[in-house]
């Protein structure tokens, strides 16, 4: 096999039949369900593109096996190989105007960087090597779709997952059999898994002595019996029109907690078995944060400039971006934009090499977009309803357009300033409610706030990897030196 069409990917997730929880309800056919309809067109959108003749050279390539795959499966071993991954991640991005994070380049990244570092599993055992390899290539080769929980459920904080009430709320190993590991336990939030093929499951570090049997690493098809996915509440039914609700009705991401009840894992699927050493070290050993962390800052780059985009278009539709505390404002926004695109090219400009030689995006451009989008982007939206202001709240809906009794006023009294027509306006403000208004918007906010992580602990490991760099401050020692030389000399003089 190689790139799939979307109706090949469709055909795919239609013959499996995952256990997914929705409303109390047991959704059996997710490719017709109105919730997951949508979603499921738009990434099928993303599949047809790699044969697509405007497309197929920029997003996809020949693997060294001979057969054309996508870019996000390249380990980049040369300059222009970030490039090529950019160049998917970018296009991919555009289509969903940033709004769909778990688009399938997002863990291609994430298995490619972990298949890169084979070593790091074989430190553990030979075995997890082969596996995290052939799993590697049986994604890539069949063009599968992946989603991920690698997140323990938030049951209690305070502590570590051996301390839960209960010895399985966190997903750990119940038990060694000689077909694979028994699992039993919850972990989230597992975004689109119900139109996913496959689930793979790691963690961020912070695994403590104690915490043998939940230091795992595996990967199942998603429809593998036990498992179970719970999605969250809806935040659109999936039958609202796309002319009052443009995004809302495209591009929700559905997110679920997923339960294994005495799921096995086949063993040739584990690529860390009860290890707290390798469940802490796998990020930082093994570089999938800076990977996936250049697909999310190209995506989050798209999204903040649709945002944009939006804000200057409705700002220009009312007439106010004359004023200037509105210019003040979209600048803010453009600016913050422009931030994260010099800040993607930097990343890719001071590329790292490891050892092994993959070319791996500098980590403190990647960093500092994830510190600063946390903020950025929610201003963004605030920026969007201060602008928006009382319109936003005003809109009618695209039947009252249509009701020949009221059409009339509909077109008199919604119009912006000359030229912008009440039925553009109208739509323009409700695109925009759907960014700053909606369910569907607030989630989208919440997730550049927590799409990789807790940002407050990131930035605290930002500021302590600068430390360990910069254990000294040479400027300041010299600023001292030369204050006090100074301070010498004009005593002497005196
Ligand atoms: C829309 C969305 C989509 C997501 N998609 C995915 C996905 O596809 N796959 C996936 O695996 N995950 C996904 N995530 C989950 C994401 O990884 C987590 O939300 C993130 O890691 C933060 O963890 P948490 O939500 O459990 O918050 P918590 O870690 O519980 O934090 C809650 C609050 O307590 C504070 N806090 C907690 N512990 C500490 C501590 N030790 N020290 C200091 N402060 C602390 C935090 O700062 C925060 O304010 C998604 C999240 C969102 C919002």
């Amino acid at each position: 096999m190689s790139i799939r069409t979307g109706n090949q990917y469709i055909q795919s997730i239609k013959s499996k039949n995952p256990e997914v929880w929705l409303g109390g309800e047991r959704v059996n056919n997710v490719v017709d369900h109105p919730y997951f309809a949508q979603s499921v067109k738009e990434i099928a959108k993303l599949y047809d593109m790699q044969h697509d003749a405007e497309y197929q050279d920029k997003i996809t390539h020949i693997s060294e096996d001979g057969t054309r795959v996508n870019n996000s499966f390249l380990n980049p071993t040369e300059p222009e190989h970030l490039q090529m991954r950019r160049n998917v991640f970018e296009i991919w991005a555009e289509s969903t105007f940033g709004l769909m994070g778990r688009t399938p380049d997002f863990l291609n990244t994430v298995i490619t960087g972990m298949a890169a570092n084979d070593w790091f599993f074989r430190k553990y055992g030979e075995q997890y090597g082969d596996n995290i390899i052939n799993y590697y290539k049986y994604v890539r080769d069949n063009d599968l779709f992946l989603t991920h929980a690698i997140v323990n459920p938030q049951n209690d904080r305070s502590q570590s997952s051996h301390g839960q009430q209960e010895e399985f709320t966190h997903l750990g190993v119940v038990k060694e059999t000689p077909e694979g590991l028994v699992v039993r336990g919850a972990k989230m939030l597992a975004t689109l898994a119900p139109i996913t093929e496959e689930v793979i499951i790691y963690s961020y570090p912070g695994f403590s002595p104690g915490d043998e049997k939940y230091a795992i690493s595996f990967a199942l098809p998603i429809d593998t019996p036990g498992l179970r996915l719970y999605c969250r509440e809806q935040a659109q039914s999936g039958e609202r029109s796309t002319w009052d609700h443009p995004l809302a009705s495209r591009f929700e991401e559905s997110d679920a907690l997923i339960v294994f009840n005495d799921v096995i894992v086949p063993w040739d699927r584990v690529f860390i078995n009860q290890n707290v050493e390798a469940g802490n070290m796998l990020y930082p050993s093994t570089g999938i944060n800076q990977q996936p962390s250049h697909q999310s800052a190209v995506r989050g780059l798209a999204k903040i400039s649709f945002v944009s985009d939006v804000a200057c278009s409705i700002a220009d539709a009312i007439g106010v971006d004359g004023f200037l505390n509105v210019q003040n404002q979209l600048s803010e926004v453009i600016q913050s934009a422009e931030t994260i695109r010099a800040l993607v090219r930097i990343a890719e400009k001071e590329y790292e090499v490891t050892k092994t030689g993959e070319l791996r995006p500098n980590l403190v451009p990647l960093e500092t977009i994830r510190g600063i989008l946390p903020h950025a982007y929610p201003r963004a939206i605030q920026i969007l309803q201060t602008i928006g202001a009382g319109g936003l709240l005003m809109s009618p809906t695209e039947a009252d357009f249509n009701n020949p009794a009221i059409s009339e006023e509909m077109n008199r009294y919604y119009v912006g300033r000359t030229d912008v027509s009440s039925e553009r306006r109208v739509r323009l403000f409700k695109l925009a409610w759907d960014l700053c208004g909606e369910a569907f918007g607030q989630r989208l906010v919440q997730y550049e706030r927590y799409y990789s992580g807790d940002p407050v602990r990131k930035m605290g490991m930002f500021y302590k990897a600068h430390k360990r760099k910069n254990p000294s401050y040479p400027r300041v020692d010299r600023a001292l030196k030369e204050g006090l030389e100074m301070a010498k000399g004009s005593k002497s003089k005196a």
